[in-house]
Formats: structure tokens, sequence, C-alpha cells
């Protein structure tokens, strides 16, 4: 479970980007955060794994408050994918996978198994274990950021606009194995998009936020369609 209490983000240039967010993203579910740009939902996950510090309030993971963790060990158990995978243009793709293993002191050869085994698990051909992140397609590099994400097994992952720089039959398929994954996987998400169609799609649960930085609905995508 992720819990926000009271969370408040105010930027030093005055800018209040998030102002007190109260809500609970329940273990084992999807929750998304959709809404215009500006509502402050970038910053309401990066301030879960301490990217950006709170301004006031408390992100409670499971019963730890996540201000009262180290940076490293609460990493550890959050998975974060991009945009734009943000590969490393200069490692393979089975080595951009194992990135957080190998940093965890796994051995390269089991860090690799497991690579082998993600790409497999995201629907990514075999052979392109030794390619490089420029010689695969947006879709496809994407798959490589969920992957990487995916590699040390975290029970949390946050999820920022994953899909929405690819063209719309490829977001489709994206999103089609991303929820045949997570039916596997159980893991607890925050998936941030601005596309309320995503959300529906994608979410156990829908967090409406609107510019001020403020929840302006808490629903399931049944109660969203029908209002
Ligand atoms: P979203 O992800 O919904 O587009 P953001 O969380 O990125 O929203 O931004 C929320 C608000 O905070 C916006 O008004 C944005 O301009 C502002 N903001 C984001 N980052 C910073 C920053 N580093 N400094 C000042 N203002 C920022
Ligand atoms: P940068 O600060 O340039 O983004 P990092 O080394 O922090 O570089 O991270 C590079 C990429 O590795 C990130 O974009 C992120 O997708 C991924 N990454 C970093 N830490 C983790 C983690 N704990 N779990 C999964 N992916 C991670």
């Amino acid at each position: 479970m992720i819990k926000f209490e009271s969370v408040v983000k105010k930027y030093p240039d005055g800018t209040v980007a998030v102002n007190g967010l109260d809500l609970v993203a329940p273990s084992g579910k999807i929750t998304v955060f959709v809404g215009p740009s500006g509502c402050g939902k970038t910053t309401s996950l990066r301030m879960i794994n301490r990217m950006i510090e709170p301004t006031s309030g408390t992100i409670w993971l499971d019963d730890q408050d996540t201000g009262k963790v180290s940076e490293s060990t609460l990493r550890r158990g959050i998975g974060y994918v991009i945009q734009h995978a943000g590969l490393f243009p200069h490692r393979t793709i089975v080595d951009n996978i194992a990135t957080v293993p190998l940093l965890l002191g796994w051995d390269k050869k089991k860090a690799r198994a497991r690579s082998l085994e993600l790409m497999e698990r995201v629907g990514l051909d075999p052979n392109f274990a030794r390619r490089y992140p420029a010689q695969l397609s947006g879709g496809q590099q994407q798959r490589v950021g969920v992957a990487r994400a995916l590699a040390a097994d975290p029970p949390v992952m946050l999820m920022d606009e994953p899909f929405s720089a690819v063209d719309p039959v490829v977001r489709g398929e994206l999103q089609d194995e991303f929820l045949r994954l997570q039916s596997e996987l159980g893991k607890t998400i925050i998936f941030v998009t601005h596309d309320i169609d995503e959300a529906v799609k994608l979410g156990d649960q829908v967090a409406v936020l609107k510019v001020g930085g403020t929840l302006a609905q808490l629903a399931s995508p049944a109660e969203l369609l029908t209002d």
C-alpha cells in the first residue's frame, strides 16, 4: 500500500505543485494518476521514491514512513519507468535490463539470465539481447524499460507516461501486454497519464488531479465512465 497523507509540494519559486493530497493506492493494484499537464502528476509520483522531497505531509509505503528510510533502501523496492525509456545507449539490451541487479551485486551470469527471462516476459525477441538501444523501435525500447524496472522484482512500480511516446497501435499492444503481465505479477503500481482512455483501460482505481495539485475525484473506471 502507498498512502499519501496531507502531502504538499511547493517548489522554491513558489509554485504549489501538490496541495494537500490524501489517497491510498492499494497493494497489488494499478492506481492511475490522470489530469491535465501541470496538475502535479509527475511531482506526486517522484515524491514516492524521493526523487522529489515533499514540503510537508507523509508518504507511507506499507507501515514505513518513506521520509525515514534511506533513498537507496527505498528505491531497491521501487521500479521506475519513464516516457522515453532512458536506456543507457552504450550498453546492450541485456546489460541495460540487468542494471539494478548488477548494482545490487548479483553476479553477472545470474543477472544476464534474469534479463533474458524478462525479455521473454515483456515480449522481446531474445535476438535483441546483444543489440544497443538505438537499434530498437520506440515501442521495443519501452519494453526494455519495463523489463529493467522489473529486474530486481520490486513490489512497487512507478510508471510515468510509459506508453505515451509511441504510435496508437503500438500503444494499444503495450497496454494489453502490461495488463497481462500485471495479472501475473500483482505489483503495486502508480501509473501517470494525461489520457483518460488509458486511465480507464488500465486503472483499478483512478485519481483525477486538477491544476493546483488537488484531488478532484478518486473513482473506479466504471464510476468515471458514468460521470
Ligand atoms: P504534471 O506531471 O501533471 O504535468 P508536474 O508535477 O510536472 O505536473 O508539475 C506540476 C506543477 O509544478 C506545474 O505547474 C509545473 O510547472 C511545476 N513544476 C514542476 N517542476 C518544477 C520545478 N522543478 N520548479 C518549479 N516548478 C515546477
Ligand atoms: P539518471 O539520474 O541519469 O536518471 P539513474 O542511474 O538514476 O540515472 O537511473 C537511470 C535509469 O535507471 C532511470 O531512468 C531509471 O529508469 C532506472 N533506474 C534507476 N534506479 C532504478 C531502480 N531502483 N529500479 C528500476 N529502475 C531504476
